[in-house]
């Protein structure tokens, strides 16, 4: 690049927004439809098991835990988080959220109980 373009792209960009931001100081604004953390409702699940047979990753499963009680485990590695469960399901017992925090120090911290409210437990 000649010295006088290079220069107007530098005074070009000098005066406009950067592209990146102050994450994890600033909390980064995701679209509304994006396909995050899930949250599972365990009061809607039948057992079925139609996510994890159609789950391209295997990474979730639902176990019984007494009479028509489900729960739902999800392995946080393995997720790819493209919400095919969330379709597959016909009582919309899972749904993706926006939210992207996800990263554990402990690998053992990403097979967790999906919940409710936080999204996971383990
Ligand atoms: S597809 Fe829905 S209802 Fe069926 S087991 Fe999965 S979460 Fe439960
Ligand atoms: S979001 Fe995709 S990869 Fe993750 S559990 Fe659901 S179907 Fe599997």
């Amino acid at each position: 690049m000649r010295p006088g373009k290079m220069l107007r792209e530098v005074l070009k960009h000098l005066f406009k927004k950067p592209a990146t931001n102050m994450y994890p100081a600033e909390k980064l604004d995701m679209p509304k439809t994006y396909r995050g953390k899930l949250i599972f409702h365990a009061d809607k699940c039948i057992g079925c098991k139609l996510c994890v047979r159609d789950c391209p990753s295997g990474a979730i499963t639902i176990n019984k835990i007494g009479e028509k009680q489900f729960e739902a485990v999800l392995d946080l590695g393995k997720c790819i988080y493209c919400a095919q469960c969330v379709d597959s399901c016909l009582k919309k017992a899972l749904e993706a959220t926006n939210d992207v925090e996800l990263a554990q120090l402990d690998s053992k911290k990403l097979k967790v109980v999906l919940g409710e409210k936080s999204g996971s437990s383990s």
